[in-house]
């Protein structure tokens, strides 16, 4: 037996059997042909083209109909590159030019429009890159057959332990067969995270060496609540786990029940509870999880998914879906946060040297003015329909709050000259998530309607650890009490400024990180769907006074490892259940 330590970014323990999909990009060796077997080549090549457009189209409508038209359009993408002469005419005329095999043709023909991509400035083309090589190795399984394909011809269902997996690999993948994933890369914020979970498919990532462990075959345990791979799990293991599978779909049921209760303390003060969403689409799932509204909709998934940038008719159907589908609760939408883990640098011809600090969020933006004016028109016609919240990511300088807000003004006045409908009156707040925010936040509440605190990236640029590298994954802690400080310093500039506060954060989503911030004033908390039951089961299990009791001993304590005991050792009191299974360390 072998216990492996990956980062939980999926919910859920299952146990199964190991499929390893080795999905090691390779190199197609060149070899010469006889000219009589050109036909031949030729033939291969139109049927592997013609049995991935097949297979494409099956996966397009299949993600339409579970996560709908804007998660689809990865495959749309794809289709639309496989269906383009100028990609596969010359894979045919190489084939008779240099007398080689349709595989190195294909091959060839995808590393060159690789090169070509990545050489484009447009980081909106970076985000291609992963697309195109996924593509690339679709179109190779049906020359000669690779992993990924016996996948769907799997008897049992499956565990796969991947070194890492693309977005549009675990979108396709079929629920009924791959019951979780663990793999060896990966942070909590990569798109495959976010995918999984999205999916509901328990996932572990991060994990280091689980490829180099984990046979085909083998029975494994993933816990997708605690970060945990277990190979060849032991009798009692695996009798533990059973018991645990068992304790959860209980407690699922129950905390389901919970969704139509209100979210109030025990001393009758209300939390507010709202999803954190990547497509409209996941809006209905969120209410029936007990969201009172959306928090934060990451628009830039609409070009992470995106055959071509989106267009403002584009923006404006995501949106209009996503007022309608709100039916007049909160909705916080935020301009597009590209950059930094959003697209892949390391692919990139001239990666920058630090991305998380480079061109992302807000600073894209404001670069990109065609560009995010096209959001800008799109959200504002979309104000018109029901209400809505609008919110800048990244937010480190006075400056950029005024450009963008600037922008925003601009738009409305373009549109009040097209005569076109908007609400003037949209609320425009921003993220706190660079500590330079979270220090000026007094300064920013002034110019701010409401500030939404993002752990994420507040973490990251406070403690100066990337939150996608597993390697520094321990140190990620947003229980560090230089992070306490902020938020407190955010939350007080809030009522000071009488503006709303919220956190959305993924550790908003954690019961004993929740009750911290009930205690540090936040009466506002977004997580992903799938944590706001647990979520409201502590809310409505507690009193304020406790919470800022644990707060106020949380702020006396020097280190994060002293804090995120105390708390998890307080909140575990509070909501045992919340817990369960989790070891004490
Ligand atoms: C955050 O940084 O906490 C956040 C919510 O934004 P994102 O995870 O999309 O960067
Ligand atoms: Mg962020």
């Amino acid at each position: 037996m072998e216990t492996l330590k990956g980062i939980a970014v999926s919910p859920g323990i299952v146990i199964g059997r190991v499929f390893v999909l080795d999905d090691e990009r390779r190199r197609i060796p060149r070899r010469v042909v006889r000219p009589e077997q050109l036909p031949i080549e030729h033939d291969r090549l139109w049927k592997a083209l013609g049995a991935s457009i097949h297979e494409l189209n099956g996966l397009r409508e299949k993600t339409r109909a579970g996560l709908g038209e804007e998660a689809a359009k990865i495959f749309a993408f794809h289709l639309g590159m496989l269906c383009d002469p100028t990609l596969t005419r010359p894979m045919h005329e190489r084939i008779d030019a240099e007398r080689v095999t349709a595989e190195y043709a294909v091959w060839k023909g995808f590393e060159e429009l690789l090169t070509r991509f990545a050489a484009l400035p447009d980081p909106s083309f970076q985000t291609k890159v992963d697309d195109v090589r996924d593509l690339s190795a679709r179109v190779l399984r049906h020359l000669i057959g690779e992993h990924s394909s016996r996948l769907s011809q799997l008897k049992h269902q499956a565990v796969v332990v991947a070194r890492d997996l693309t977005p549009s690999q675990t979108a396709a993948f079929d629920r009924g067969q791959v019951v979780a994933f663990a793999t060896d890369l990966g942070g909590r914020t990569s798109h495959t995270a976010i995918f999984a979970r999205a999916l509901g498919i328990p996932a572990v990532v991060g994990v280091g060496h689980v490829t180099q462990t984990a046979t085909d075959d083998s029975p494994v345990i993933i816990d997708g609540d605690h970060g945990v791979v277990v190979i060849d799990p032991d009798e009692a293991t695996l009798e533990e786990y059973a018991r645990r599978i068992e304790q959860r779909a209980t407690a699922s049921l129950t905390l389901r029940e919970l969704a139509s209760l209100p979210c109030v303390t025990t001393d009758g003060t209300h939390v507010a509870l709202l999803a954190n969403i990547e497509f409209p689409e996941e809006i209905p799932t969120a209410v029936d999880c007990g969201a009172e509204g959306v928090g934060l909709y990451r628009t830039e998934y609409l070009y992470l998914t995106s055959t071509r940038e989106p267009t403002e008719e584009d923006h404006f159907a995501a949106y209009k879906k996503a007022v309608e589908l709100s039916q007049g609760r909160t909705l916080v939408i935020r301009t597009v946060d590209l950059g930094a883990d959003k697209y892949t640098q390391e692919r990139a011809e001239e990666p920058e040297r630090n991305p998380f600090l480079g061109l992302r969020s807000i600073r894209y933006c404001l670069q990109s003015l065609p560009m995010f004016k096209t959001q800008l028109r799109a959200l504002l016609r979309a104000s018109a329909l029901g209400p809505m919240r609008v919110m800048f990511p990244l937010i480190s300088n006075t400056n950029e709050l005024r450009q963008a807000k600037f922008l925003v003004n601009d738009v409305m006045e373009d549109l009040d000259e097209e005569g076109l409908p908007f609400d003037r009156s949209v609320p425009v707040g921003m993220m706190v998530e660079v500590p330079a925010a979270a220090i000026m936040a007094n300064t920013f509440a002034r110019e701010s309607a409401f500030f939404s605190i993002g752990t994420n990236d507040l973490v990251q640029y406070t403690l100066a650890v990337d939150r996608t590298n597993e390697r520094v994954a321990s140190l990620f802690n947003p229980a560090h009490p230089a992070v306490l400080q902020l938020i407190k310093e955010v939350v007080r500039a809030g009522r000071r400024n009488n503006i709303p506060v919220s956190c959305c954060g993924e550790s908003a989503g954690e019961p004993d990180y929740a009750l911290l911030l009930m205690g540090l004033g936040l009466r506002t908390l977004s997580a992903t769907a799938s944590s706001l039951p647990m979520l409201k089961r502590a809310v409505r299990s507690v009193s304020i006074q406790q919470c800022e009791r644990m707060a106020k001993r949380a702020l006396s304590l020097d280190s994060d490892a002293a804090v995120a005991a105390f708390l998890r050792d307080q909140a575990r009191k509070i909501i045992p259940e919340a817990f369960d299974g989790r070891s004490a360390e």
